[in-house]
């Protein structure tokens, strides 16, 4: 993810589902495509057949969409978590405290 769109070679990485897709503007109409190299050859077919080789007003290839990541939880809202934060704020405090006293 993360790959520029705007350059003319691109190397699609294995991992990526490849849910690549062009649209065109003019048409309002969107064709989905399983690489980089689909969609631009798509994007040829198009601009060849529909706009007799020009290039339509706003048409672009668009980048790999991936699910949403789920929603995590604030860092203490795991019982869990709470239990560690509380042991490392009482043991860093102990700790402390019991320097001091020997100081
Ligand atoms: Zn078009």
């Amino acid at each position: 993810m993360g790959e520029r769109l705007t350059g003319t070679t691109t190397v699609d990485t294995p991992e990526d589902p490849h849910v690549y897709s062009y649209r065109c503007e003019q048409c309002r109409t969107t064709w989905p495509a399983t690489s980089r190299r689909e969609a631009e050859a798509e994007r040829k077919r198009h601009r060849d057949l529909v706009h007799t080789g020009g290039v339509p007003d706003g048409d672009s290839i668009q980048r790999p969409t991936r699910p949403p990541l789920p929603p995590q939880p604030p860092f203490l809202a795991t019982p869990f978590r709470r239990a560690v934060s509380v042991t490392v704020a009482f043991g860093t405090l102990a700790i402390v405290t019991w320097f001091r006293f020997l100081a």
